[in-house]
Protein backbone atom coordinates (compact mmCIF):
# COMPACT_ATOMS: atom_id res chain seq x y z
CA UNK A 1 0.00 0.00 0.00
CA UNK A 2 1.33 3.16 -0.49
CA UNK A 3 1.48 5.43 2.69
CA UNK A 4 2.47 8.74 1.44
CA UNK A 5 0.16 12.29 1.38
CA UNK A 6 -0.05 13.46 -1.64
CA UNK A 7 -2.30 16.70 -1.70
CA UNK A 8 -5.73 15.51 -3.52
CA UNK A 9 -5.60 18.65 -5.75
CA UNK A 10 -3.47 22.10 -5.94
CA UNK A 11 -4.45 25.14 -5.57
CA UNK A 12 -2.69 28.50 -5.71
CA UNK A 13 -3.32 32.00 -4.73
CA UNK A 14 -5.29 33.17 -7.53
CA UNK A 15 -4.00 36.73 -6.63
CA UNK A 16 -4.48 38.15 -10.35
CA UNK A 17 -6.30 41.32 -9.10
CA UNK A 18 -6.99 43.77 -11.20
CA UNK A 19 -6.95 47.64 -10.29
CA UNK A 20 -9.36 49.67 -11.82
CA UNK A 21 -8.89 53.05 -13.21
CA UNK A 22 -9.64 55.73 -11.09
CA UNK A 23 -11.05 58.15 -13.92
CA UNK A 24 -13.41 56.10 -16.31
CA UNK A 25 -13.50 53.13 -13.78
CA UNK A 26 -12.35 50.59 -16.65
CA UNK A 27 -10.35 47.58 -15.81
CA UNK A 28 -6.96 48.37 -16.38
CA UNK A 29 -4.30 45.79 -18.08
CA UNK A 30 -0.90 44.44 -16.43
CA UNK A 31 1.88 46.50 -19.17
CA UNK A 32 4.62 46.42 -17.54
CA UNK A 33 6.34 43.90 -14.57
CA UNK A 34 9.68 44.55 -12.99
CA UNK A 35 11.40 44.06 -9.99
CA UNK A 36 11.40 45.87 -7.00
CA UNK A 37 12.68 45.01 -4.06
CA UNK A 38 13.58 41.66 -2.83
CA UNK A 39 10.45 39.92 -2.62
CA UNK A 40 8.20 42.64 -4.33
CA UNK A 41 7.49 43.00 -7.94
CA UNK A 42 6.30 46.63 -9.17
CA UNK A 43 3.40 46.22 -11.44
CA UNK A 44 2.45 49.23 -13.91
CA UNK A 45 -1.12 48.80 -15.05
CA UNK A 46 -2.41 50.89 -17.97
CA UNK A 47 -6.02 51.69 -18.95
CA UNK A 48 -6.93 51.14 -22.37
CA UNK A 49 -9.93 53.80 -22.49
CA UNK A 50 -7.70 56.89 -21.11
CA UNK A 51 -4.04 55.63 -21.25
CA UNK A 52 -3.36 56.42 -17.89
CA UNK A 53 -1.65 54.24 -15.57
CA UNK A 54 -1.17 52.93 -12.37
CA UNK A 55 2.53 51.41 -10.71
CA UNK A 56 1.63 49.30 -7.55
CA UNK A 57 4.23 46.83 -5.13
CA UNK A 58 3.01 43.28 -4.56
CA UNK A 59 4.67 41.25 -2.55
CA UNK A 60 5.38 38.04 -4.29
CA UNK A 61 5.76 34.43 -2.61
ZN1 LIG B 1 -9.28 55.13 -17.60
Amino acid sequence: MLNRSVPSFFHGKASSERPFCADCESPMILSCLEPDKPGFDLRTYACLMCAATESIVVAVS
